[in-house]
């Protein structure tokens, strides 16, 4: 039988570590959440970040703006947040109305504030395997990995997506980890010809049933980022009945998701830490 890879162990794993952390400064670290419009989605997982940063001794200040705020006010929030010394760290939550230029918006952050890693210095330090803070959810597909003890070394890694805050930085933590890293995306053509060759295959775009039981290699190792709304129920990219069959396999919900919001708690404790020089 194959294992289902459940993010939750790990994310509580990591919680544990992030409060042990917090409890070891002599304040308590505070997150900044800016949220942009009603958009229901975003207030589900602002709602979880906020409950997730409670326990693990993290402090969450949100920051409601209405959806037709000129950019020129987020901008000036922004700039706030970046000089008050009590906010460790900030967040602009995903996605932002289309009459804001979100790379804009991203690049105003401060990077040591930076804790979604999302910043081009962030990223560039990344990318040049320095001290960065590293994007939560690329960050947390391998943690999970390590988790469940999966060898990189060698592997060949299949990304599906080339986004700038999941495949792109997932594909160079990889690359990082010694695998052999291949990137598909929308324009790949007979995809499952790369699938069919993955030892761990990581899908990242948003697509429900993108990833069928006959794509994976048997034995292999799938994680599953995909987050779809369908009616009441959220979906992954993934067919995980299908494909639990062949290979270990990460489900929709309860996989990635929890790993996400515990990496970014980490890197508001790792901020905090920084800024009193620890
Ligand atoms: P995005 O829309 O920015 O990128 C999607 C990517 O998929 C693109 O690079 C595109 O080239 C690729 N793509 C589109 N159609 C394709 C096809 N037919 N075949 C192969 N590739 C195709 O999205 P994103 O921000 O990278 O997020 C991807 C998914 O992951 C979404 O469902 C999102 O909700 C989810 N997500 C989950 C978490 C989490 O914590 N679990 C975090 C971030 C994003």
């Amino acid at each position: 039988m194959y294992r289902t890879l459940s993010g939750k162990e790990p994310a509580e794993a990591l919680i544990l570590q992030v409060k042990r952390k917090s409890g070891k400064l002599d304040y308590t670290p505070t997150l900044g959440i800016i949220l942009v419009g009603g958009d229901n989605a975003s207030q589900i997982y602002v709602n979880t970040k906020v409950k997730k940063a409670a326990g693990a001794g993290i402090k969450t200040h949100i920051h409601k703006l209405p959806e037709k705020i000129p950019e020129g006010e987020l901008l000036g929030l922004i700039d706030k947040l970046n000089e008050d010394e009590h906010v460790d760290g900030f967040i602009v939550q995903a996605p932002l109305p289309k009459h804001i230029d979100s790379l804009r918006v991203i690049e105003r952050i401060d990077p040591k504030k930076d804790v979604d890693g999302w910043t081009s210095v962030n990223m560039g330090r990344m990318f040049l395997g320095m001290d960065s803070f590293l994007p939560a959810t690329p960050a947390g597909v391998i943690r999970m990995l390590e988790y469940y003890d999966v060898k990189l070394e060698g592997k060949h890694a299949v990304v599906i997506g080339r986004s700038n805050i999941v495949g792109k930085p997932l594909a160079t933590l990889l690359l990082g980890k010694n695998a052999t890293v291949t990137v598909c995306h929308s324009k790949t053509k007979n995809l499952s010809e790369y699938t069919k060759t993955a030892d761990i295959l990581i899908s990242a775009v948003g697509m429900p049933g993108l990833v069928k039981g006959n794509m994976v290699k048997r034995g292999a190792i799938v994680i599953d980022v995909g987050i779809t709304k369908v009616g009441a129920t959220i979906k992954g990219d993934v067919e995980f009945d299908e494909v639990i069959k062949n290979a270990d396999c990460s489900p929709v919900p309860g996989g990635v998701g929890p790993m996400t919001v515990a990496m970014l708690l980490n890197n508001v404790v790792e901020a905090a830490e920084r800024k009193v020089g620890k």
